[in-house]
C-alpha cells in the first residue's frame, strides 16, 4: 500500500483514509462530541463539561506530576471514584495521566 500524507498533522501513514489512524479517531470523536453520542453513552453532559474545563489549564498530571507526552494524553480523572460516590461535578476532577487515569481503573477504582 502506498504510503499517504495525512490530511491533519502531515504525517506518512499507510491507511486508506485521508487521515491517518489517531487523526481519524480524533477526528471521529470530536464529530461524536458535535452530535452528542457520548452523552447517549452514558457518560453524559456534566461529565463532558467538567472533563473539558479541568483539562483546558492542565499541564500535568496530579497524580505523577508529570507533564502529557503523545502517547500518554492527560484525561480528565475522578478524585473519588464513582463507585465510591463520587460525582461528575467540577470540582471531582483533576488532570490524570492515561497511564495514572488506567492505572487507578485495574485497581478497581
Ligand atoms: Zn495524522
Ligand atoms: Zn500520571
Amino acid at each position: 500500500m502506498p504510503l499517504r500524507e495525512c490530511l491533519a498533522c502531515r504525517g506518512l501513514h499507510r491507511g486508506t483514509g485521508p487521515r491517518c489512524g489517531p487523526c481519524t479517531t480524533q477526528q471521529d470523536r470530536a464529530r461524536d462530541a458535535a452530535r452528542g453520542t457520548t452523552t447517549e453513552r452514558g457518560l453524559g453532559w456534566s461529565h463532558q463539561q467538567a472533563a473539558k474545563l479541568v483539562l483546558t489549564d492542565a499541564t500535568t498530571c496530579a497524580i505523577c506530576g508529570l507533564p502529557p507526552t503523545e502517547d500518554n494524553p492527560l484525561t480528565a480523572g475522578h478524585i473519588i471514584a464513582r463507585v465510591d460516590g463520587g460525582t461528575n461535578e467540577l470540582d471531582n476532577y483533576q488532570p490524570e495521566c492515561q497511564r495514572c487515569n488506567y492505572g487507578k481503573r485495574q485497581h478497581g477504582r
